[in-house]
């Protein structure tokens, strides 16, 4: 008998820990870094993942898009699906903003953190990426959102722009010419099937792409990274936890009316490989698989909610920005009114939904926060050196509340056949 999946996957990951944990930067075998093998293969299933993304969010918006009919079904359902993304965001923007405030992890001992944490050594890179940004870069996430140029938005990873030429594409599909629709339809429709058969052979090979990932995460990191930044790593631990473990089964259970423990068993593959890329966007084939196959949510649904999720709707990330920003705000000793704790909460809000979901998208993001409240990039050196991990627990939160949005939205459309077995 084969082992199913998603044991194979977690059984990669633990070891994957555990050679991480024996193998030392410098390590090499016949000459070759093993850092460097594990980058590799890291990077081919990566490929893989994202080779499929715009072929698939394109067809799968499309599809779901036309495949809803009215207007009024598209206004429905698009209605329901944009108030579960903000509603559940703002749920988890509340729990960081509380726990943060509760724990203090950016102050020791009566005294702001900042000199105790030291920057992390190698912050230039980062750093190139986030200067000068400011809060008027929440108007260029924005701005992108029409793209001049549907082609270059695709090449350069710029969903927001690809999701709403394909919203636009498939509603206005439905005018046309019935004989012309069905082309199309047809079309979009084989696009859509092959691009999941793609991801059903790619994820065949999960339990070494993901091995390769996460040892070299290890490698990296260490585990001494860690200990000036522990109280910090479990404020967004523990706030990470409250949401997917207490407020999202709460919505299953008396929303959608269905078993929150069957949801996670459905969705354990997609959790686990968001948790080892790190991104929203190259789990979405996978996420997809798992709420129509394992879930049992139709496709009209969630060919509609996962693709816009993915991009749009980002609890752990919204969750993550605000605690980062509060935590380096304590560390500078800087006086954190309501006022400002509010303006955090709504940039985290709106940064959430314009950032894209690839790994550490949320730094450009969190330099927009700091640069609002008065504060130098450079801050966010004081994460860095857990950002990474972080960011595999929050993009695995990413991606289980779009899998949740879709349960239950289907539901409330009326779904009977999701997580019935
Ligand atoms: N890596 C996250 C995602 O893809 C985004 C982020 O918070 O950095 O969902």
């Amino acid at each position: 008998m084969q082992l199913k999946l998603h044991w194979q996957i977690l059984i990669a990951l633990l070891f994957a820990v555990f050679i991480g944990w024996l193998v030392s930067p410098e390590t090499s075998i016949f000459g070759v870094s093993i850092v460097s093998i594990f980058d590799f293969v890291g990077k081919l299933f990566l490929n893989a993942l994202k080779m499929i993304i715009v072929p698939l969010i394109v067809s799968s918006i499309i599809m779901g898009v036309s495949n809803l009919g009215s207007g009024d079904a598209f206004g429905r359902l698009g209605g329901k699906t944009l108030l579960y993304y903000v509603v559940t965001s703002f749920f988890a923007i509340m729990i960081g903003i509380t726990v943060v405030n509760i724990v203090q992890p950016g102050i020791v001992d009566g005294t702001p953190a900042k000199e105790m944490l030291g920057l992390s050594e190698d912050t230039s890179e980062v750093m190139m990426k986030v200067e000068g940004k400011s809060a008027g870069d929440v108007v260029g996430i924005f701005l992108r959102m029409i793209p001049t140029n549907i082609v270059k938005a695709a090449s350069e990873g710029q969903m927001l722009g690809l999701i709403f030429f394909s919203l636009l594409f498939g509603f206005f599909m439905t005018r046309i010419k019935l004989e012309t629709q069905k082309v199309l339809q047809t079309f979009w429709q084989g696009v859509f099937d092959v691009m999941m058969l793609i991801t059903d052979l790619v994820m065949k090979f999960a339990p070494i792409g993901v091995f390769a990932l996460v040892a070299k995460v290890v490698v990296i990191s260490g585990f001494d990274a860690f200990r000036p930044l522990l109280t910090f790593f479990f404020t967004v631990i523990i706030a990470l936890l409250i949401h997917i473990v207490i407020v999202m089964p709460l919505l299953l259970k008396f929303i959608g009316g269905v078993s929150p423990i069957k949801h996670y068993q459905a969705m354990a593959p997609a959790l686990l490989t968001a948790f080892s890329t790190a991104s929203s966007s190259a789990t979405l084939p996978v996420t997809i698989d798992c709420v129509e196959d394992r879930a049992g949510v139709s496709n009209r649904v969630t060919s509609f909610v996962l693709p816009l999720g993915a991009t749009v709707n980002m609890d752990g990330t919204a969750l993550y920005e605000c605690v980062a920003a509060i935590f380096i705000a304590q560390a500078y000793g800087l006086d954190l009114t309501f006022g400002t704790q509010v303006s955090i909460v709504i940039l985290a809000l709106m940064t959430s939904i314009g950032v894209a979901g690839i790994p550490s998208a949320s730094l450009v993001a969190i330099a927009i926060i700091l640069a609002a409240i008065g504060l130098p990039a450079e801050g966010i050196g004081l994460i860095l050196a857990v950002d990474r991990v972080l960011d595999m627990c929050r993009t695995a939160v990413n991606v289980f509340s779009d899998s949740c949005g879709a349960v239950i939205i289907g539901r409330t459309e009326g779904e009977k056949g999701i997580l019935a077995a």
